[in-house]
């Protein structure tokens, strides 16, 4: 039995139960009262009936006659009859003797009649000891009460009456009952019938069911709540096969990709990985495990970390066994998850190294048979005729710029031979400024510049590496003096207070500004790549090798620092470095 259908059932039953006790109770008490009423007339006609004859028997003063009449009367009518005189002394009585009977004058009945012409009692005889219903009328001769008749009725008789009528009300109160529960549970079970299959439809549906459908017979709103219900799971179905089509393509995606993915819970969980991933870390089954557990480069914390501030894509270099992967991370916001993707790079790190060892050995193999080159050239310049020096002038020089390209690789890959934590020293770089100046003082004044160099008084000294400082110093302020033919080449340190933090925070700030030749703006992202010369016959001419501004960079980069340049053709260049100052 469903539970709607009880709550239904057992509501009407009480209201049905309570209205017909009410019915009851009220019928029951309307129809005693009317019977009373009735009986009470029924019995006062009788009175009024004998009254005559009484009257006739009063004025003869034969008293033992008439209550002889009235004793026979009894057994005809079934009922008691009582004569009283107005004191109260009874002549007559249907039932006892009257000399035996007390005075009635004080009785309720006797006392109304009296007074109002009419009186009646329902209570309990003394004489006969029972319990009677009584109606009193006096009966009078030319204004005066002569005698009191009463007729009396025994309420045993009214009460098998009363018995009988609440048992027939009683009875048609349980049939009427009976049929109106019948029709109410008629009723309840064809209204929580269809209330009890969509119950069942939906908990079909909530087990993912969709082919549930609901058909009633029926012409009403739940014929509606059925068919929109039926419009619905329809709906619902199509949706949820087109929701799981499309995470059968997603995950057929992500387990096809050639790249690992994970994707992290809040807490820390794998909640989604792909194949390649775990054969990356020679594990599977890594729903629920904690990531830290499977990639223990400290870099990946940090990277999370970094995600979870900044929400924005972060890619790192790391290492996986004796693989590297460039890993790149997303934030997804409203579910704070982070997707995690890695790049195997480990080939091109392979490659690149090759490359690079390849350049530092061949750098080092070409250092020495050059060096004895050059010193054959010198001493040969000493001993050939001066028609041939020419040749030799030329020996020499290309001798000497392939030394130079030689000794700016071999620094080069040193550079990028990255190592985990630089050895920095306290460096002050006025100090080493003022000797750099001291160097390059003669190749400026030769080409008539003016080489001045201007810092704070009271700069800090900062942690860096004092050799590859210099060597950044030499690089950027030769480079201004080779393209600068008139003018000024300057050197500016100073401690950068901004609190932009975008580009030079806290700071120190090194400029190089000249008044040469300037670079065109679309060379600008290009110059600081490895060979490249903004004009190539120029540079050869100046004896550049197109590999000063790399080494620039790879320094900056190897103090944590940043690099831009500012330019305009024909007016100048400046180079701002900014370093951090702790
Ligand atoms: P190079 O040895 O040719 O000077 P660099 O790597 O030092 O190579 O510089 C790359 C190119 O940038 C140069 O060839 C030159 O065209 C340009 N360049 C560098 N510094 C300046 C400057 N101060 N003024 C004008 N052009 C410059």
């Amino acid at each position: 039995m469903s539970k709607i259908f009880l709550k239904i059932f057992s509501g009407f039953l009480i209201l049905i139960v309570t209205l017909s006790a009410l019915l009851i109770i009220f019928t029951y008490y309307t129809v005693r009262e009317q019977y009373l009423e009735t009986l009470t007339n029924h019995l006062k006609n009788l009175n009024y009936s004998l009254s005559a004859t009484i009257e006739q028997k009063l004025d003869t003063k034969s008293y033992f006659e008439l209550d002889n009449y009235i004793k026979k009367l009894d057994k005809k009518i079934e009922a008691r009859i009582t004569i009283i005189l107005p004191d109260g002394i009874v002549i007559a009585d249907s039932e006892k003797d009257p000399s035996l009977m007390e005075n009635h004058r004080t009785r309720t009945e006797i006392a109304q009649a009296i007074n109002n012409g009419f009186g009646s009692s329902l209570r309990f005889s003394r004489t006969i000891r029972e319990n009677m219903l009584y109606v009193a009328l006096p009966i009078t001769k030319e204004g005066n009460i002569i005698a009191i008749s009463r007729v009396s009725m025994h309420t045993k008789d009214i009460n098998n009456l009363y018995t009988q009528l609440r048992n027939s009300i009683l009875s048609i109160a349980v049939i009427l009952t009976l049929l109106s529960l019948t029709g109410i549970f008629i009723f309840s079970l064809s209204f929580t019938k269809p209330i009890k299959s969509l119950v069942e439809a939906s908990g079909k549906i909530s087990k993912g069911d969709f082919d549930t459908k609901l058909f009633l017979k029926r012409n009403d709103e739940l014929k509606v709540l059925a068919d929109s219900f039926n419009e619905m799971t329809t709906k619902l179905s199509s949706s949820f096969h087109e929701i799981n089509k499309q995470k059968e393509e997603l995950g057929s995606l992500i387990a096809g990709l050639h790249e690992g993915l994970i994707v992290i819970d809040k807490l820390g969980q794998i909640i989604i990985s792909n194949k390649s991933f775990e054969m990356m870390i020679g594990r599977g089954n890594l729903i629920g495990v904690d990531y830290w557990t499977v990639l223990q480069d400290t870099k990946v914390t940090k990277l999370i970390k970094q995600l979870k501030s900044q929400y924005r894509s972060i890619t790192k270099e790391i290492r996986i066994d004796d693989g590297f992967y460039l890993c790149s991370g997303s934030y997804i916001e409203p579910k704070e998850e982070i997707i995690l993707i890695f790049y195997n790079i480990t080939e091109m790190k392979n490659l690149e190294q090759v490359k690079k060892d390849f350049i530092t050995n061949a750098s080092h193999e070409l250092r020495t048979p050059l060096t004895s080159i050059k010193g054959y050239v010198e001493t040969l310049q000493m001993e050939i005729e001066d028609k041939h020096k020419p040749f030799l002038d030329v020996i020499e020089k290309n001798t000497d710029r392939i030394i130079r390209i030689v000794d700016d690789l071999t620094i080069l890959s040193e550079l990028e031979e990255k190592k985990q934590e630089p050895e920095f020293q306290s460096v002050n770089l006025i100090e080493l400024s003022k000797n750099i100046i001291k160097i390059l003082e003669h190749s400026a004044t030769s080409k008539k510049l003016k080489l001045s160099f201007d810092s704070d008084v009271n700069l800090p000294l900062i942690k860096a590496d004092s050799f590859k400082l210099e060597q950044l110093l030499i690089n950027l302020i030769d480079n201004a003096i080779k393209y600068t033919n008139e003018g000024t080449v300057e050197l500016k340190i100073y401690k950068n207070e901004s609190t932009d933090r975008t580009m030079f925070s806290p700071k120190i700030v090194i400029e190089v500004i000249d008044t040469g030749i300037g670079i065109p703006k679309e060379h600008h992202s290009r110059i600081f790549e490895r060979f490249y010369t903004v004009d190539k016959s120029r540079s050869k001419k100046l004896g550049g090798t197109g590999l000063g501004l790399s080494i620039v960079k790879h320094i900056v980069q190897l103090h944590n620092g940043e690099i831009k340049v500012e330019s305009e053709l024909g007016k100048g260049t400046r180079f701002i470095i900014s370093i951090p100052s702790v």
